[in-house]
């Protein structure tokens, strides 16, 4: 199939000509005859599949009649991370450049000032991220009563990283008579849900997900001791051609430590990870775009959807926890035809991911040896239980003492939440404050009593002690300092009041929490 037989206008065709693409991809074939109709669509797709254009083509074609009103965007587009969010911006850059269709990009991490003056001026394409487009309402510097169409993009991620009551809250806000667009890479019966609470009619679009990697890909697998993974890893990246890499570790701290020490040894790189300020995220991508920075050391949420052209290799200096984000990862390379190299370093400690993957994408990744490093064996079950209760693994006898047990069997979804949402919410906090009270509170003591917190808690509104909790959990986090006691985790049941017992039975779950 063309694309001119899709219905587009001669504009969008230009941009597609000019970006260079001859076929719709699949999800696009299907997709695009539908928005362009007005449907409400439900597509199962992800990234990769060419779904952004799936809906951005279309939506420039829709909105190319008509004009934005001050502060009320006429489409809203929802994305789960700021670089998804960034990403689907410099599609409606591209795919938009015969037009004059202004679009505005809310993102936490960036000053609001810049964000307010676009939305002041009108526009008709708003990308957010679903806090900072809260946050943004909350100020009354938005109206969401003429969006005429809105997506929801990734929301099984959106419902890993907690972000699903934020987007029933703007629903509420927007227009019944919309079009809404859909879009989740699997479909668990929560998003199904909420795909049933907000569209109409959908015509239901499905494109298979990449079972397995791209043929593209050479797959390799080394197996060392924990100790010996940096070494590996240089090894690896002076032997191989390296054009350009993203090295993923899973988790923040040690995208720090990795990325520093592969600075020690001279190598060009940068480093990517939820906890870093967007202007820095921002122009690490960029120069590593631009070829400036070599090798990006990053975490699964920083890279997710990222799409680097020709990107040469992947190594994956951590065995993922989740198989699927194996495939994933060394997705990453080898894209549109080209080829591409992944390696990954698996400690002793690392069988079962290593199996799952295995069973994932049907075969096993070929072990190699590295020259100089003695190969390692997998530990015995019985033998990685014990490692791994010692918080042992993937970090070596006494990096293993360090870390806090409780934080390895924390569920992914949580710790992915906290990488992107809180600096967001921290941050978005700052910015509402005066200037002067914001310097008050640079000088305040760093801790206040507990019975303090909590009455200055009582008379604060519910989203507040929320925020502060999140903040108080992410402290903890990057804090190696033994907990003793409860620490600053007073549990909730001691907080409650005794003069309003309550019936544990008609206890909530979020209740508990807080
Ligand atoms: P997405 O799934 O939207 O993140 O897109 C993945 C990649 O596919 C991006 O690099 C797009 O530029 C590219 N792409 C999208 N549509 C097409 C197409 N029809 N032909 C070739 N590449 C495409």
């Amino acid at each position: 199939m063309l694309f001119s037989e899709l219905g587009l206008g001669p504009e969008v065709l230009r941009a597609i000509e000019d970006k260079g693409y001859t076929q719709p991809t699949p999800i696009q074939e299907q997709a695009i005859p539908w928005v362009l109709q007005g449907r409400d669509v439900l597509g199962c797709a992800q990234t990769g599949t060419g779904k952004t254009a799936g809906f951005t083509l279309p939506m420039i074609d829709i909105l190319a009649s008509g004009r934005a009103r001050a502060r009320m965007p006429r489409s809203l587009i929802l994305e789960p991370t700021r670089e998804l969010a960034a990403q689907v911006a410099e599609s409606f850059e591209t795919y938009g450049k015969h037009h004059k269709l202004s679009m505005a990009l809310l993102i936490g991490g960036e000053t609001f000032t810049e964000q307010v003056k676009k939305l002041d001026r009108g526009v008709d394409v708003l990308i957010a991220t679903p806090g900072r487009l809260i946050d943004l309402f909350e100020r009354g510097n938005i109206m969401l009563n003429d969006i005429k169409v809105f997506v929801i993009d990734e929301a099984d991620r959106m419902l890993d990283m907690g972000f699903i009551p934020d987007i029933e809250r703007i629903v509420s806000k927007l227009p019944k008579m919309r079009q809404t667009l859909f879009f989740s890479a699997t479909m668990p019966p929560e998003i199904r849900r909420l795909a049933d609470a907000f569209l109409m009619h959908p015509k239901e679009i499905s494109v298979a997900p990449p079972a397995s990697p791209s043929e593209t890909v050479t797959q390799a697998m080394a197996l060392v001791q924990e100790e010996d993974k940096r070494k590996a890893l240089r090894h690896l990246l002076r032997t191989e051609d390296v054009k350009n890499a993203f090295i993923f570790c899973n988790r923040k701290r040690d995208v720090a430590i990795l990325h520093k020490s592969l600075e020690r040894h001279g190598f060009n790189a940068g480093a990517l990870h939820g906890d870093m300020v967007q202007s820095k995220r921002t122009e690490t991508l960029e120069a590593f775009k631009k070829g400036e920075i070599t090798l990006l050391v990053c975490s699964d949420v920083a890279a997710r959807g990222i799409d680097v052209q020709g990107l040469s290799h992947v190594f994956n200096f951590d065995v993922p926890v989740n198989a699927e984000d194996y495939v994933h990862r060394i997705g990453r390379t080898g894209r549109a035809g080209r080829t591409g190299r992944a390696f990954t370093l698996a400690g002793p400690y690392d069988g079962k991911q290593v199996a799952a993957i295995a069973r994932l994408i049907q075969r096993e990744i070929p072990l190699i040896a590295i020259d100089g490093l003695e190969s390692a064996e997998f530990a015995s079950e019985e033998d990685a239980r014990r490692g791994r209760g010692r918080g042992g693994r993937g970090r070596g006898k006494e990096k293993a003492r360090e870390e806090k047990p409780a934080r390895e069997e924390r569920p992914r979804e949580e710790r992915q939440a906290r990488e992107e949402r809180q600096p967001r919410e921290e941050r978005s906090r700052e910015d509402r404050q005066p200037r002067e009270e914001r310097s008050r509170d640079d000088h305040r003591q760093p801790r206040e009593s507990l019975a303090a917190a909590e009455a200055r808690r009582s008379n604060e509104p519910r989203r507040d002690r929320d925020r502060d909790r999140g903040r108080r959990r992410r402290d903890d986090d990057d804090d190696d300092t033994p907990v003793i006691g409860f620490g600053d985790h007073m549990p909730a049941f001691m907080l409650r009041s005794a003069r309003r017992p309550r019936p544990v039975e008609s206890v909530e779950p979020s209740q508990q929490e807080g």
